[in-house]
């Protein structure tokens, strides 16, 4: 049996955060590959050292002095090496970075040293072998990850190790350039590792344990999820709950490995299991609320829309052709919604409503913005009554005025359309008719 796990990096930014790591390592055997992000923020003030890299390596392409920036980096990673009292010096590393910034080795190469440099120290402090991502996670040459390539090469380079540490956040082209996954992006490393060494489960630990119901922003001290689906778990960090990057579910999903995200500073709490399928009922009716401010609808009119075959497909190629994706697509009989976000939408509106007029011919097309969408998610809901009844008059008596509803067929999860300034309320409305007034 064995166990991938992978520390964030706020679990990883001092020499304190390392020794709670190694203890927790320590406490199970079978926890024999880790993933290490880089050093993150100390307190509230603190920089990640990610962010340092970029804004060293920011110089370097400037062409300006960058030592000193440099020397701060070597100075967070000397402070962790010397409160593990290990024996161990990064000079020569840095030498090397030194040189490679100079020679504008890339932005990608620079971010991915703050993972590689901790990888070099974790491995040292556990004595498990260092394997470096760049030997063994593989991009393809137009950038996207190379899953199977990189399966194969982890497959044939981890059979013999017993324990090993594998830096997170970054793998290399073809010809050996660096290059990074998006920011987060260690957490899809833990999961490529769990893959390929058919771990029976992927342990993520970070700051919090594990998701929950609510954002804390909004509703004071929100319980815990015990058991989520992956399924619903996309549909909820689609809608901004944060705490894995979203691309890290699916190499384990593919393989039915089960994550489990977990507290570096409370590792005692079992966190969140995210799972392919479950008997489990979740607590609560619902799994979990996600939401997003700054949706704008677009509503096009047209009579007899209905039987007019194509026309979805028209509305919709107006706003691929402006290179605008769109959410949710509600229709009525003679009307059909586009929602879009707004940020994106905003610049390019007069060319989608003239590219609509030129493509679908509608009777009329009216703007609204400033909607926020509401993801009430859970697999409880499926050939459950009164979910939506529920919602609906939750929303009623908190005076919120629903714009929009939308509910696959699959029941996972409803979604809501309301007004930004409605957002806050309905959260705390469902929140409360789902968690706290239990019926
Ligand atoms: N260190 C990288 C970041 O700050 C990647 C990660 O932590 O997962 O985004």
């Amino acid at each position: 049996m064995k166990k991938v796990v992978k520390f964030g990096g706020s679990s990883l930014a001092s020499a304190e955060q390392f020794r709670k790591v190694g203890e927790i390592i320590h406490a199970d055997k079978e926890r024999t590959f880790v993933v290490p992000s880089a050093p993150g923020k100390r307190d509230a003030d603190d920089t990640k050292v990610t962010d340092m890299l970029y804004a060293c390596y920011d110089l370097a392409e400037q062409g300006e002095d960058f030592k000193n920036n440099l020397q701060a980096i070597k100075d967070r990673y000397q402070e962790i090496i010397d409160g593990l009292s290990l024996k161990l010096s990064l000079d020569d590393e840095f030498k090397v970075i030194g040189k490679n910034f100079k020679e504008k080795a890339g932005s990608d190469y620079a971010a991915s040293r703050g993972e590689f440099l901790n990888g070099i120290i974790m491995a040292n402090y556990l004595g498990y072998e260092f394997v470096d991502a760049a030997e063994v996670i593989r991009f393809a040459d137009d950038g996207e990850f190379d899953a199977e390539v990189t399966n194969e090469k982890l497959r044939a380079r981890l059979k013999d190790v017993k324990a090993a540490v594998i830096p997170g956040f970054y793998g290399a082209y073809a010809d050996g350039r660096v290059k990074t996954f998006s920011r987060g992006g260690s957490d899809i490393t833990g999961s490529i590792v769990a893959r390929a060494v058919k771990a029976n489960v992927y342990e993520n630990w970070t700051d919090v344990s594990g998701f929950l119901v609510a954002d804390p922003r909004i509703i004071y001290k929100p319980e815990g999820i015990e058991t989520i689906t992956y399924k619903e778990l996309r549909e909820l960090a689609y809608m901004g709950a944060s705490v894995l990057h979203e691309d890290a579910i699916f190499p384990v999903r593919r393989e039915g490995i089960p994550i489990n995200i977990r507290n570096t500073n409370k590792p005692d709490d079992n966190g969140t299991w995210i799972v392919e399928s479950t008997c489990q009922k979740s607590k609560y009716v619902i799994t979990g609320i996600a939401g997003k401010k700054g949706f704008c609808a677009v509503n096009i009119d047209k009579d007899m829309m209905n039987s007019e075959i194509g026309f979805g497909r028209k509305v919709l190629q107006a706003f691929e052709e402006n290179g605008i994706s769109f959410e949710h697509v509600p229709s009525g009989i003679d009307t059909m919604t586009v929602f879009v976000h707004q940020d994106e939408f905003m610049h390019k509106e007069q060319q989608v409503v003239s590219a609509i007029h030129r493509l679908a011919d509608p009777d009329h097309i009216d703007i609204e913005g400033d909607f926020a969408l509401i993801a009430v998610v859970g697999r409880g809901m499926k050939s459950t009554r009164g979910t939506a009844g529920r919602i609906f008059s939750a929303l009623a008596h908190a005076n919120v005025n629903v714009k929009m509803i939308d509910q696959g067929s699959s029941e996972l999860n409803i979604i809501i359309g309301v007004a930004n300034s409605d957002f806050e309320t309905a959260i705390k409305a469902i929140y409360d008719i789902f968690v706290r007034i239990q019926i």
